[in-house]
């Protein structure tokens, strides 16, 4: 079967993953090796060295393209050695327009890695997509998309943002971790690349951290192709091995973390102790219509400030959590709870991050796949 005819939970399990040709084992083995046998120079099985190509990786990324409707899956050894080479695509004096409101370690390559090569980014609110004309010029390459985004849960209009991107002969390249290729497919709403950190809901289980890249165009395919080979940050079979089984319940795993967030997003907008809820479900989010129609549903994100809007009674309930663990990262099928402002956005100015209504009493949490009485039990004890 085409994995372009199968639904998304068929594809997961299925898409990429043939049975072995030599043995007919039916998952997919961890090909631990880091060079192929040649018959004769250069004549080989399509395999030459595992930092180019690697059967493990290959079905990775068969699957990875196929969930979200792209042609072309790329792996990389983390989130953001995906990012790095989709920014080495460009030149010096090229412009990238951003949302403003983005994970920190974006923002720290952005800025402390590729403006020194001469590279020059604009962060912008793109909750308007219109205000994104005004920064576009002769030099714009590319336009850099969260969405949600992290830790604000804004959401971004993909489409409208595809159609200025076009325009301005720019690239899109959405980072569509938080919302997963189950929740939201970029590539079907006009977007040139998919950029997900693997290491979040696609691997599922914290125990990976890996990066991918879905493409449609065979040139961009064989331009960022190029720069995973050259530049060589390349996951090993063992991680490939593992994400490929992660993947195989993302469709469960992200409708029960969907079903849990909403519990707990209502949970928290009518507890007294809590102030604003960041979550795109509530119908009076001001994106809502948008996530409505670009999105399969809301996700499992959801960040609040308490009404004490301190940090120290924001740190008072994360330390009295017990199942919701003090961790950066998201996406397992653990619940975790984090400090935006002191951990995972802590690259990003203080300026900034109030330019973009970053509080830093907002707590962020990623809620798991646990039993639902168990968390609201949870957040109970903790905020009192
Ligand atoms: C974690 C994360 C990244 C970076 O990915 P790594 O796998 O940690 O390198 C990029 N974007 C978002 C939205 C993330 O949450």
């Amino acid at each position: 079967m085409q994995s372009d005819s199968m639904k998304f939970g068929t594809k997961a399990i299925h898409a990429g993953v043939e049975p072995d040709p030599s043995t007919g084992a039916v998952m997919t083995p961890i090909f631990q090796t880091s060079t192929y046998a040649q018959s004769s120079p250069g004549k080989h099985k399509g395999y030459e060295y595992s930092r180019t190509h690697n059967p493990t990786r290959t079905a990775l990324q068969q699957n990875l393209a196929a969930l979200e409707n792209g042609k072309h899956g790329l792996v990389f050894s983390s989130g953001l050695a995906a990012i790095d080479a989709v920014i080495k695509t460009l030149r010096p004096g090229d412009e990238v327009i951003s949302t403003n409101d983005l994970y920190g370690g974006s923002y720290r390559i952005f800025m402390r890695v590729f403006a020194n090569y001469g590279i020059k980014f604009h962060f912008i609110s793109m909750q308007n997509p219109a205000n994104i004309e005004q920064y576009v010029n002769a030099n714009t390459k590319l336009i850099w998309v969260e969405t949600p985004t992290n830790p604000l849960m804004n959401i971004i209009d993909i489409k409208a943002v595809a159609q200025i991107a076009k325009k301005a002969k720019a690239l899109l390249c959405v980072d569509n971790t938080f919302a997963t290729p189950y929740l939201q497919n970029p590539i079907d709403l006009g977007a040139d690349i998919v950029m997900h950190s693997v290491t979040k809901y696609l691997g599922g289980h914290s125990d990976v951290v890996m990066g991918a890249l879905v493409v449609n165009s065979d040139e961009l395919h064989e331009q960022l192709a190029f720069l995973q080979n050259a530049c060589g940050a390349t996951p090993g079979p063992q991680d490939c091995f593992l994400v490929l089984r992660g993947i195989k319940t993302l469709h469960l795993r992200v409708q029960r973390h969907c079903e849990n967030g909403a519990v707990v997003a209502k949970y928290l907008s009518n507890h007294p102790k809590v102030g604003k809820v960041y979550w795109p479900g509530f119908s009076d989010h001001p994106n809502h219509h948008v996530a409505a129609l670009q999105m399969r549903d809301f996700g499992g994100m959801i960040s609040f400030v308490l009404k004490d809007d301190s940090i120290e009674a924001a740190i008072q309930v994360m330390e009295k959590f017990k199942l919701f663990t003090l961790a950066e990262s998201l996406g397992g099928v653990e619940s975790l709870c984090c400090h935006p402002t002191s951990m995972t956005h802590a690259s990003i100015p203080k300026e900034e991050r109030e330019k973009a209504g970053l509080k830093d009493s907002l707590i962020r949490l990623s809620v798991g796949v646990e039993d639902i009485e168990d968390l609201i039990s949870d957040l109970e004890q903790a905020i009192g």
